[in-house]
């Protein structure tokens, strides 16, 4: 679903005729009960929703991560949050209406989901403002607090993302930590500069339940391995609430690609459990995703996290059959799984 957002801003999509119910996976076997978890009992092995008590014998956590813009001083106030539904809209109207001036995307909080998404962001938004013949008049500016911009993809694909950006007249401004937001001020921990239109990326934080059964610790997400177990017997933590290190300062970047290999690996250890077999599924760290460069193009960020002696990453230049084989991968989820 999240993906769809930037198709939102791009104008090709609309929500209502994206979204499919989840109710589909009852069709699997898989009893689907749509309630908010008020407590997961690890002592007991309970799952507490607001109207029953769930026993588990396995228990495999994917609440996701939450925005936290509040930890970010007037940024709900003062900007429009990119990776938040109900401004995805406000975003789209906004780029339409603005004549001149400057456009300003800021990463506030690291790390944050599917790192190349604010890039796709800018890159769609700048073809919107050639779509309506604004575009010489707008200036765009990109700050991050990492020095480069995808840390996790290395130095070169971060500097061939560099090159697509200023290809498109985006500055991108590294080492900027934003610390507040006033009316058309973005300020940072040295300096500060000014925008007509703010877009943002706010902070993260894991689900509050996490915290409170002692999975997660404040300001932190789950860490596990690479075999998704967590401290805790037969509770395993996959996708974006979890923390995976591969080495010592690159972690399992959060995105849909990877939540998905995790959860395999999972599942084929908890089948082994009851089958009283080994368990050696681990993650495998291999994905990639699509990065979206506008006017129906694509390049393809191939990833493998565990690759000897260290993690590869490989950006393969944008072309329209990148762009097709996207919204393949949407197509087929899809059908998969609901
Ligand atoms: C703009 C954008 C574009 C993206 N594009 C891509 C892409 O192209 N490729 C890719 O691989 N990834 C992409 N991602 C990242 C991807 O969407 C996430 O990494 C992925 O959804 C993580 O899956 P998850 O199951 O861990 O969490 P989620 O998909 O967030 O699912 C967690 C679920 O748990 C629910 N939940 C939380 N707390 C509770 C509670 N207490 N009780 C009950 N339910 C609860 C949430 O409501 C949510 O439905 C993109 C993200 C964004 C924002």
């Amino acid at each position: 679903m999240d993906l769809v957002k930037l198709w939102m801003i791009a104008g090709s999509r609309e929500f209502e005729t994206s979204k499919r119910s989840l109710t589909n996976i009852t069709k699997k076997g898989i009893e689907f009960i749509n309630e908010n978890v008020t407590k997961i009992d690890l002592e007991n092995k309970i799952v507490r929703t607001s109207y029953r008590r769930l026993h588990y014998d396995y228990l495999i956590v994917a609440l996701g991560v939450e925005l936290a813009p509040e930890q970010i001083p007037g940024l709900k106030e003062n900007s429009l949050v990119l990776y938040d539904l109900n401004d995805v809209p406000k975003i789209r109207d906004a780029i339409r209406r603005i004549q001149s001036g400057k456009i300003a995307i800021a990463i506030t909080g690291l790390p944050y989901k599917c790192p190349p998404a604010p890039y796709e962001a800018a890159l769609l938004i700048r073809s919107v403002l050639e779509e309506t013949g604004t575009s010489n008049s707008i200036q765009m500016d990109f700050y991050s607090p990492t020095p480069i911009t995808l840390p996790a993809g290395g130095p070169q694909v971060s500097e061939e993302i560099l090159q697509i950006l200023r290809s498109k007249n985006i500055e991108f401004h590294g080492n900027h930590k934003t610390v507040a937001v006033e009316q058309n001020k973005l300020k940072f921990e040295s300096g500060e500069t000014n925008f007509d239109l703010l877009i943002t990326v706010p902070p993260h934080k894991v689900p509050l339940v996490t915290i409170d059964c002692g999975l997660a610790q404040p300001g932190k997400f789950i860490e596990v391995d690479r075999t998704c177990k967590t401290k805790t017997d037969n509770v395993y933590a996959i996708g974006d609430v979890n923390q995976i290190m591969v080495t010592d300062k690159i972690a399992v970047p959060k995105a849909g690609i990877f939540a998905e290999g995790e959860g395999a690996a999972v599942a084929r250890n908890i089948i082994s459990k009851i089958k009283k077999e080994t368990e050696n599924a681990i993650f495998d760290g291999k994905g990639g995703c699509y990065l979206e460069t506008g006017k129906k193009t694509a390049g393809y960020i191939r990833v493998d996290m565990y690759a000897d002696p260290s993690p590869v990453t490989e950006l393969k230049s944008p072309t329209p059959d990148y762009f097709l084989e996207k919204e393949k991968f949407e197509k087929e989820r899809l059908e998969k799984w609901l």
